[in-house]
């Protein structure tokens, strides 16, 4: 493709041609980006300079000082460097914030026996498939600008406050659940950026507003929203089936329902998506496409190798906690629907797991589902693990009582 060439036909060698520095390329590189970025498939673009994103960073810098970072290590990073774009690409100039929506439609009912899955995760994973976009269009923008541009792709994980680009860029609003709202389209999307090396005519900042809802705050299960905008992690149903690694507190165990993978439910609730949600365009992001909307209990449960893992999950975001974290979650969600046909599963990970992660949280589903106690003294005799046991302890007494 070859639209608004400048000067000649593209050219990858360094230095033959360049971005002009006037207004008006900047405008028109704009106005490029905006035409290519819709037609590789984003509902959403928008441009920022690479300049440091200072309200982003203060709003950083006091949710780390309140520990509600959890163990997320690439968020407990300094605050200078997560909000310049610059430190990620030193001739950086300027951000291009996308928008995909990843709405799959509305979840079905459970089942009975199935393990809940945020809709960002039913497709494959979003990492791959957004890059090798961002890929392609980077390329079609050298070839219809006529010039090479530095570029670095990026969507999620990345040590950059992407949010506060994509609100600086225009793409949304920061909702009281901390989500990035777009008024036309709600927050049932992913982000990526691409950082160039081009001066590019910066959009207005995003602008939008909850009003006097509070939906969100009402619905979380965890009291998590723990002011507008401001999420703490540790208690957060999808911090604590994806990115930590530990053990799910006890007391919060109850409250994770039927979420074996992320949580949807300030989503859910939000006025904007109930309204505006589209449904995704991009056939990746169907639940056909990867593990869908739940998952059986039963059968995550009896995966005992990572090869096993890899093999089930490969390619869809649901790798991310590692298998001793989605059974871990299994066991947790099986706990609370009392569900009877998930005890073999249970009683063959208390036996033989090797994760003393996954026989713990095993324990406490057989003491809420009761009718395990052989099994659990069994365990809880053999058990070398000092937490492993007094999870088998305390479920076995739950059991007993119960
Ligand atoms: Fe609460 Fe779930 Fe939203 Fe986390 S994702 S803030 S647990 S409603």
């Amino acid at each position: 493709m070859r639209l608004y060439t400048r000067g000649g036909p593209a050219t990858h060698a360094p230095g033959i041609l360049e971005a002009v520095e006037t207004a008006e390329p900047a405008r028109e590189h704009r106005k490029v980006v905006e035409e290519l970025a819709r037609a590789a498939g984003f509902e959403l673009v928008g441009v920022t300079s690479a300049e440091p994103l200072a309200g982003g960073g203060e709003r950083l810098r006091r949710w780390q000082e309140a520990g509600m970072a959890g163990e997320m290590g690439y968020m407990r990073r300094p605050p200078e460097l997560l909000s310049d774009p610059r430190r990620l690409q030193k001739s950086a100039r300027s951000v291009i914030s996308l928008g995909v929506s990843y709405y799959p439609g509305e979840h079905p009912e459970n089942p009975g026996d199935g393990g809940r899955v945020a809709r960002y995760a039913w497709g494959r994973d979003y990492h791959r498939v957004i890059k090798e976009r961002l890929f392609g269009l980077r390329r079609e923008l050298e070839e219809a600008l006529g010039c090479r541009i530095r570029a670095r792709a990026f969507t999620d994980a990345v040590p950059l406050l992407e949010r506060s680009a994509a609100q600086r860029a225009g793409l949304g609003f920061f909702g009281r659940n901390s989500c990035l709202i777009n008024p036309a389209m709600g927050s049932y999307f992913f982000i990526a950026e691409l950082l160039v090396d081009l001066k590019i005519e910066p959009n207005l900042p995003g602008e939008g507003t909850c009003g006097r809802c509070t939906r969100c705050i009402d619905r979380c299960p965890t009291g998590a929203i723990k002011a507008p905008g401001v999420v703490d992690a540790r208690l957060c149903i999808s911090y604590l089936t994806i990115e930590n690694r530990g053990e799910i507190p006890r007391s919060l165990r109850p409250l994770v329902g039927d979420w074996a993978f992320g949580c949807d439910l300030c989503q859910e609730v939000c006025p904007y998506n109930r309204r505006k949600a589209r449904k995704s365009r991009w056939p990746e992001f169907s639940a056909e496409a990867g593990a869908g909307p739940y998952l059986k209990i039963a059968e995550v449960l009896a995966i005992r190798s990572e090869e096993e893992f890899e093999r089930r999950f490969a390619g869809t975001p649901l790798t991310r906690p590692g298998r001793a974290g989605l059974l871990r979650n299994c066991c947790v969600v099986a706990g609370n629907l009392r569900l009877e046909e998930a005890v073999p599963a249970l009683v063959g990970c208390l036996r033989e797991d090797p994760s003393p992660l996954v026989r713990g949280h095993a324990a406490w589903a057989l003491g809420e589902i009761g009718g395990a106690e052989e099994e659990l003294s069994g365990a809880a005799h053999r058990e070398r693990d000092p937490w492993c046991r007094r999870e088998m302890e305390l479920a076995l007494s739950r059991a007993t009582v119960g």
